[in-house]
């Protein structure tokens, strides 16, 4: 279908496909196996700037929105969702800075992060606060210029691998959700080290690890935004960020099919290709038809978000203020029930595609040396992280319950 992109949107697909198919199908299987990260494919992503797309010039981005990321990462993740991942886990420690983060903090950290010259990570979860990111026990006490960070953090993808973190601790246990905050923290401070290293069924290509902080000091101005604001702008990443996780589920899910359309053409049994059967040509169609509705409903988002938040990203560079600020100013849309939506609708669509292929592909599709298996193992998490679809389900329920009573409180008014 024509989405009728732009030039530049259109050469950012045209960049992102060329490596995908070239630079990362050839060795998939072997970043899958060894779980080595893939530093060779990074290197071939910074050359054509693909980890700044969505990032302001004034940052050394490329000036895009979130379209072009989604771009991006649905294509790398045609390849191998676990390749991709390293650009999205950048974009999750670039975006808090975006949005939340002082102009100082955006010109310290988000250059290199939009070019690739560092890699960034975001961790929130902890042992004991997965969905329910209260529970953060990690602290931050300001002592003099800094801040002392002490506990642990785990599942932080690109966790070993990325130059620049940001983090979540509490800074007032006793405010609970309203005492954590965020902070940047480089690799190298004293006392940020690395714990286990996770085995994972999928997405293996990128390395899933625990963040240890033992009396970490932290400079005090690489607080973002305020003490206190730690949910919200975790909350206002995730709805910029979790249309990136749909782009990989719809990516993975394509890659799975194109796999499985190669396959059953050339396949024969009874006589004849496996393909001319209605059993498989039915699941063909279905897997065909939801990817397109999910890929529809992801550009139709995005494209959404880009234009509504747009003009505040555009008046914080102009003006050196914050994001989040503008966006309060000009009464800018939060986009958490869309976001949602779309994260919900693409990553089971992606389980479900992925599936679908294994089975029309029979005892091959299960194996190993074939590569239908590994996109169904790489589905599974696009159910998970940045929020399980659970929890996602919870956020659009609660915003839809928001919406009827605001709505009925105006017919009230009106009436
Ligand atoms: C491979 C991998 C990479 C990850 N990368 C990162 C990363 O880079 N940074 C980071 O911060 N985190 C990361 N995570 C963590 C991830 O976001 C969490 O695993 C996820 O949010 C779920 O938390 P949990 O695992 O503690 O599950 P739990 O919160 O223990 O949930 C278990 C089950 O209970 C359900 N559940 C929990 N609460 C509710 C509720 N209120 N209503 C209905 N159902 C509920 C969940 O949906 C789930 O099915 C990663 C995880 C994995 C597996």
């Amino acid at each position: 279908m024509d989405y009728g992109f732009t030039e530049q949107q259109q050469e950012i697909v045209n960049l992102a496909r060329a490596i995908a198919q070239k630079k990362i199908r050839p060795v998939r299987e072997h970043y899958d196996q060894t779980e080595e990260f893939p530093w060779p494919i990074v290197e071939e992503l910074r050359k054509v700037g693909l980890f700044g797309v969505y990032l302001p010039e004034e940052v050394d981005g490329l000036g895009g929105g979130n379209l072009e990321l989604v771009l991006a990462a649905e294509e790398l993740s045609k390849a191998c969702g676990g390749i991709a991942l390293c650009v999205a886990t950048s974009s999750l420690c670039a975006l808090p800075i975006l949005l939340y983060g002082s102009p100082e903090l955006r010109k310290k950290y988000l250059p290199d992060l939009a070019t690739g010259k560092k890699l960034g990570a975001f961790n929130i979860t902890e042992p004991g606060a997965g969905s329910d990111a209260t529970a953060t026990k990690a602290t931050a006490v300001l002592q003099g210029d800094h801040y002392v960070v002490n506990g642990i953090k785990n599942f932080c993808s690109t966790g070993k691998d990325a130059d620049t973190y940001v983090i979540f601790a509490t800074t007032n246990p006793n405010r609970g959700a309203r005492g954590i905050s965020a902070f940047v923290v480089e690799k190298g401070t004293p006392g940020f080290t690395f714990g286990k290293k996770e085995e994972k069924m999928g997405i293996r290509a990128n390395g899933t690890y625990e963040l240890v902080f033992q009396n970490c000091k932290i400079p005090k101005e690489n607080l973002i935004y305020k003490e206190g604001y730690g949910l919200f702008i975790a909350q206002l990443t995730f709805d910029y960020s979790r249309p990136g996780v749909a782009a990989q589920a719809i990516g993975i899910a394509q890659g799975a099919l194109d796999e499985t359309m190669s396959y059953i053409r050339q396949r024969k049994q009874f006589g004849q290709s496996i393909s001319s059967f209605q059993a498989i040509q039915h699941m063909m169609a279905d897997c065909a038809t939801q990817i397109e509705a999910g890929r529809a409903l992801l550009y139709a988002t995005v494209r959404a978000m880009d234009a509504s938040n747009g003009p505040a990203i555009r008046k914080a560079m102009e003006e050196n203020k914050v994001v989040a600020d503008c966006m309060n100013e000009l009464d800018t849309k939060r986009w958490t029930k869309e976001s949602g939506m779309v994260k919900v609708f693409c990553s089971d669509t992606a389980m479900r595609v992925a599936t679908d292929c294994v089975q029309m592909c029979g005892g091959i599709g299960y194996m190993r040396d074939f590569p239908v298996e590994k996109y169904m193992r790489d589905a599974k998490i696009t159910q998970i992280y940045e929020g399980t679809n659970q929890i996602q389900r919870n956020e659009i329920a609660m915003m839809m319950i928001k919406e009827a009573a605001s709505k009925s409180k105006k017919d009230l008014v009106a009436a």
